[in-house]
This record gives C-alpha cells, sequence and structure tokens, in this order.
C-alpha cells in the first residue's frame, strides 16, 4: 500500500480550520477545554453537508431504511442490558512520576510499531509484557507505573430535583442503543417488513483515556449509525452488503482507495460473529475511520431480557416468531471530517511559482457552493442581486474585498467549487464568467443558466 503522496499534516489541517473559520479549540478564551472543538461558519456548513450527504445515501435512498432521533439520556437500565455499565472500559495505567495516564493497550501498541497485538492480551499479560519490555513512559521517558486498572469510559450525571432523589444517569457512549430501544416502534408505525434498517445521527459522549489528534478522538462527538435488522442465515450476506456500502459511499465522496484498506478484527466480542473496519490513511497514519459489525440478536436478546417486554418479530406471511440479527453500520462525523479535509487538502505550485492552497472537497460537501465576486466595488449592486437570488437555493458566499486573486485563493482555501465573477460585460448582456476551482478555467454563462449549472455540479 502506498504511502501518501499528500503535503497535508495535522499541524496545517489545525492552522488550516482555525484560520479560516472552520473549526475552532472549545472554550478558548478560558484557555481552552481539552480535547473538545468547536465547528465555525465553513466547518458546520460543511459537517451538515457530510451529515446530509450520509443520510440520503443511507436513508433517503435505501431500501427499508427509516430514521429516528432517540434522546441522549436513556434509562440507565438500557446500559445494563447493553454492557456498557460493566464492561465500557480502557486499561488504564498512571506514569508514578509525570501523572499522565496512558492505555497499555496503545503503549504496546506503539511500543511494538504494530507488530503485536494487545487486543488478544489480558490485563496481567500486558502488565507483563510492559516489564519485560521496559516500555517507558512517552511523556517523560521514565519507568515507573502503576498496575493496570480499568476505567469505565461513561460519563456520569444525576437526575432529580432534590439531593437525595438524585439518581445516576450516563451521557450515552454510542447512539445506536436508541436504534435498538425503538426496533418495534419503527417496525409497528412504518410496517416495516424485516430486513430493515433503522439510522441515527447524534452526539456521543466518552471519558476517552488518551482523547487526541485533532478531532480524530474526542470526548463529545457524533456518530452516524445504522442497523440493519435481518434474519439468521441472512446476516453473513447482509454483512457483506454493508462493508461494500460503507466503502463505495466514501470513494463516491472523492476518497483515494490508496487510502483505504479494510481491517478485520483480530478478537470479538464474545457477541458477534464477525467485525471488521475501514481504515484511512490519516495524517498520522492509517487509523480506523468506521466499524461494521455482525452483532447477531445479542442487543435485541438483551433488551427484552432486561426490560422484560418482548422484541419478538412475527412475520407477516409466515407467522414464524424470532429475534432479528443486526449488522451495525457506525461511523463517525467528526472523524470523517477529518479524513475527508485531510483527503481534500492539497497545495499547487503556480507557474509563476505561488502556493496555492486548495480544500479539493467533494462540491456536495463543500460549505458554500459558489462564491459571489465583483469584479470592481462599483458591479456590487449586480453581484448583490445574483448573490441574493441564488441564495435561495444555494449556500452562497460574496466577497467584494481585494484583488481578485486573492479572493479567488481565499475561496480554493476553503473549497468552494465555483467563483462567479461580475463584470462590466455583465452589465452589457447579463452573462457571468464561472471559475472552476481544481481546473481554474473560466467560462461564461448567462446569469439565468447558473442555477442549473450549480445543480449539476454539485449532485452526490
Ligand atoms: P476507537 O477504537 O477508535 O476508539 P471504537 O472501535 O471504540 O473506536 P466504535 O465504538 O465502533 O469505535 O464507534 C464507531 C465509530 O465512532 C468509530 O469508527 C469512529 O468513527 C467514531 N468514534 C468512536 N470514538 C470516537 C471518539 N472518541 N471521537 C471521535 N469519533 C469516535
Amino acid at each position: 500500500m502506498s504511502e501518501k503522496k499528500s503535503p497535508v499534516t495535522m499541524e496545517k489541517l489545525v492552522n488550516l480550520c482555525k484560520a479560516r473559520g472552520i473549526i475552532f479549540p472549545g472554550s478558548e478564551i478560558y484557555g481552552g477545554m481539552g480535547n473538545t472543538w468547536d465547528y465555525g461558519p465553513v466547518g458546520v456548513e460543511i459537517k451538515n453537508n457530510l451529515k446530509r450527504a450520509w443520510w440520503k445515501r443511507f436513508v433517503q435512498e435505501s431500501e427499508n431504511s427509516f430514521g429516528v432521533d432517540a434522546a441522549i439520556l436513556m434509562n440507565s437500565r438500557v446500559w445494563e442490558a447493553s454492557g456498557h455499565t460493566t464492561s465500557f472500559s480502557d486499561p488504564k495505567m498512571d506514569c508514578k512520576e509525570c501523572k499522565s495516564r496512558h492505555r497499555a493497550d496503545n503503549l504496546i501498541e506503539n511500543h511494538s510499531k504494530g507488530k503485536v497485538n494487545p487486543d488478544l492480551m489480558t490485563n496481567d499479560e500486558m502488565e507483563a509484557y510492559i516489564q519485560e519490555h521496559h516500555v517507558c513512559c512517552p511523556i517523560c521517558g521514565k519507568f515507573n507505573w502503576t498496575n493496570i486498572r480499568t476505567f469505565n469510559l461513561m460519563f456520569e450525571t444525576s437526575r432529580g430535583v432534590t439531593d437525595e432523589s438524585q439518581n445516576k444517569i450516563y451521557l450515552r457512549p454510542e447512539t445506536a442503543q436508541g436504534e435498538f430501544v425503538n426496533f418495534l416502534n419503527v417496525q409497528r408505525t412504518t410496517r416495516a417488513k424485516v430486513p430493515f434498517g433503522i439510522a441515527q445521527v447524534g452526539k456521543a459522549f466518552r471519558n476517552e483515556i488518551t482523547p487526541g489528534n485533532f478531532i480524530f478522538r474526542t470526548i463529545e462527538f457524533e456518530q452516524m449509525e445504522h442497523q440493519w435488522f435481518c434474519k439468521e442465515g441472512t446476516d453473513g450476506q447482509y454483512y457483506e452488503e454493508f462493508k461494500k456500502k460503507a466503502y463505495t459511499f466514501l470513494t463516491d465522496l472523492g476518497f483515494d482507495p490508496e487510502h483505504l484498506r479494510f481491517k478485520d478484527h483480530d478478537k470479538l466480542a464474545h457477541y458477534a460473529k464477525a467485525a471488521c473496519d475501514i481504515q484511512y490513511l490519516f495524517p498520522m497514519g492509517w487509523s480506523e475511520l468506521n466499524g461494521i459489525h455482525n452483532r447477531t440478536d445479542y442487543d435485541l436478546s438483551r433488551h427484552q431480557e432486561f426490560s422484560g417486554k418482548t422484541m419478538t418479530y412475527i412475520d407477516p406471511v409466515s407467522g414464524e416468531r424470532y429475534i432479528p440479527y443486526v449488522i451495525e453500520y457506525s461511523i463517525g462525523a467528526d472523524r470523517l471530517m477529518l479524513a475527508v479535509l485531510s483527503e481534500a487538502y492539497d497545495e499547487e505550485t503556480l507557474d509563476d511559482g505561488e502556493v496555492r492552497n486548495i480544500l479539493k472537497l467533494h462540491p456536495a460537501l463543500a460549505a458554500y457552493k459558489a462564491a459571489v465576486l465583483p469584479l470592481q466595488k462599483n458591479l456590487s449592486p449586480k453581484a448583490e442581486e445574483i448573490c441574493a437570488k441564488l441564495k435561495k437555493k444555494f449556500s452562497i458566499t460574496f466577497d467584494s474585498a481585494g484583488s481578485i486573486g486573492k479572493r479567488y485563493r481565499r475561496q480554493d482555501e476553503i473549497g468552494t467549487p465555483l467563483c462567479i465573477t461580475v463584470d462590466f460585460e455583465t452589465l452589457e448582456n447579463g452573462t457571468v464568467t464561472v471559475r472552476d476551482r481544481d481546473t481554474m478555467q473560466q467560462i461564461r454563462l448567462p446569469i439565468d443558466e447558473l442555477e442549473s449549472y450549480i445543480s449539476k455540479a454539485i449532485e452526490f
């Protein structure tokens, strides 16, 4: 597999995002709040477009898939049934010298340069490896560890109007359970027949031990999850189908297949029949972008057991009763955003030696579909008129400050696919120039044709 030739580094991305209103550090004026990030005016548009593209592909265009938007705060029994209260944890070790906290599995993976797989080890085995190989603290370089302790990643809060009546509740660590608990609600109200899917996009929270790499791993993030309910025996076929669908979604967004690869899980959860990730070649190396899991009938069976309510599906034709299997496809919206930005980032040296920074985003993802630019200030009224008309259909920006060349560069940097320039000819014959971000080619178009031209250019 080829290493990435693109000039992107994490530092360049973080700087670009901050400078151009894509992503800012969270609570910045108070010195920040570790591993939280705020999306700015450009970033929120790109992220919304990503979520829209995902929803279009996996709900709108999918046969028999339906959306839900479940509450973040759920009955605590949900997390007992799902196993999160007992086993949603990471093996944590503290450095007694510098007090930094680490995941034992990450220490081993980094020390062995990926040759040893800690997923296959018990806590005792991980401790033994760290001792034997004298794995030092990556922060201070010393070797003085606590034992491994497991650390539950769920954020706790409490609910109740008086101090005495407080009940412990959790911020959901994944959106999936909102889809499982609504399985029969959705089935009944849509009259869907198995196989069918339930999708959701929403916030999830994890008290990660080692967050970092910008928006790759944060403590608050958004997930886009799709659960496909099917009959046992058909699960293998749908697992393969979702692997394909998840991959095609990425290549259709413009990802280079050289930067994507499947990685089967070496160790399966006790209930899982199959599991794999799609990894992306991020600026810091190959890492998980999304997961596809065959979860068997575990989730619905557990909810049936813990809630006492049936989760059984009755086939309307055969009358057969069964608890469906689930194929889960799960991708983080923020992690996808990082991948999309990394993939789109480019630097081009022009003939005059100037370096052009471009975000080669799929036009459907770009924050602004076009920028309207008056060649000179006195053309602004006409340009504003065109801009106002287009804004009724698309997200459009307007820029009249600085030379036209500088304005083109600003739009290239945030990935605006088209620049519409209003010049003196516009006043004479009602035409404008339209410049393409990637080729920098310009064509002349009548104003009346702009709407259909943009619509075609941004299709996904
Ligand atoms: P990882 O091994 O990277 O922690 P995971 O295997 O725990 O991820 P899942 O629980 O399968 O992840 O979550 C599904 C998807 O949600 C991941 O593929 C990723 O895109 C996203 N995701 C998970 N944790 C985070 C996080 N802390 N920050 C941002 N995105 C996340």
